[in-house]
């Protein structure tokens, strides 16, 4: 049997990571915001591969449908309904006890990006949403932190890697997030397993090159996009706008607030989410107390669950809630004023 030292051996005899590399990886913090497909997948290479601290922030539980593409989690957490970053985090440290791994089960929002990712080297986009992709590039430009852009449906991906020092940034490819209810997305076209694990694998390779130091302006700029079925694979530069309001004229209004919604419904399920309007963390044990009359209450490190005849209510020490069950968001705001409090 080999020592733990030699962990790491297939990276330090590569030529282009070496012990040096290694050293630098080991140092770098990242934060991966989203643990469903893209997220387990890049956090499971970055794990193992040794990044010295690693984030992991999501809003949601695991659900069956996950388990066809997000490595990591299993049917039991499907059946104990756990917050996907604690469950990804537990399967981690199985795999790498040796770095540190955060998990935040919470909603990655104006209020408290900057302390997800305070101290971080670089930041991978794992969301399934364009709001909060455009608030990664705000916060990438604000920080000085490079990001990485990713997305993959149906058979086909995209990687992008954004400096968040000099353009072109997400802005400059995209003026604003598209409308609402325009967009395919993976619960009404479903996506294909590997075509998420080949978008994953790009993302994970330029953190590592980009964490070693090795020449990241190989490929920032650069959008890759790929068809894992067609065994497509093709590339476009994006320019920089000139006129750009992030990357030109530091202009941050998606890190300000803007067009931030205090209540959604989750798509693909029966689900409404409801936002605190601060980040003040919540005593989970005394309200679990007081919740007693109203139906089953479970609480746990982070999270406390209440089950009623017509609902469940998940609520998140950050005050964040889901409700399953729920289709119709004013009860569902109306019932977390009542259950607790506003
Ligand atoms: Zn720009």
């Amino acid at each position: 049997m080999s020592a733990t030292g030699d962990r790491y051996n297939r990276h330090h005899i590569l030529s282009v990571i070496g012990k040096d590399g290694q050293e630098r990886i080991s140092r770098s913090k990242v934060l991966i915001i989203g643990c469903g497909a893209l997220g387990t997948h890049s956090a499971e290479y970055l794990a193992r591969g040794g990044i010295g601290e690693l984030r992991l922030v999501d809003r949601d539980f695991v659900d069956w449908s996950n388990l066809q593409r997000q490595i990591g989690f299993t049917e039991d957490d499907v059946r104990s309904g756990r917050p996907k970053a604690l469950a990804l985090k537990d399967h981690l440290e199985k795999a790498n006890s040796s770095i540190r791994i955060v998990a935040e089960p919470t909603e990655f929002q104006f209020f408290n990006a900057a302390k997800l990712a305070r101290d971080v080297d670089l930041i991978i986009d794992a969301s399934d949403n364009f709001p909060t992709r455009f608030l990664i590039n705000d916060l990438s430009w604000k920080l000085g932190v490079p990001w990485i852009y990713g997305g993959a449906i149906e058979t086909r991906g995209h990687a992008l890697f954004l400096s968040g020092r000099e353009g072109p940034c997400l802005r400059c490819y995209m003026d604003e997030p598209p409308a609402a209810g325009i967009l395919q997305t993976c619960d009404t076209v479903g996506v294909l397993g590997p075509a998420v694990a080949m978008v994953s694998s790009i993302q994970a390779s330029m953190a590592i090159r980009s964490l070693t130091g090795d020449e990241p302006d190989l490929f920032c700029g650069r959008l890759f996009r790929l068809d894992s079925w067609k065994m497509e694979w093709k590339e476009s530069r994006i320019e920089t706008d000139p006129d750009c309001p992030v990357c030109i004229h530091q202009r941050f209004k998606f890190l300000e607030g803007k067009g931030q919604l205090s209540s959604e419904s989750l798509c693909g399920r029966e689900a409404i989410q409801v936002h605190p309007k601060s980040s003040n963390d919540i005593d989970l044990q005394a309200l679990a107390g007081r919740l007693e009359s109203v139906g089953e209450v479970e609480c746990h490190s982070r999270y406390l669950r209440l089950t009623s005849a017509n609902f469940t209510m998940t609520l998140f020490d950050d005050q964040r809630a889901i409700f399953d069950g729920l289709t119709d968001a004013s009860k569902a705001r109306s019932l977390y004023s009542r259950y607790v409090g506003d």
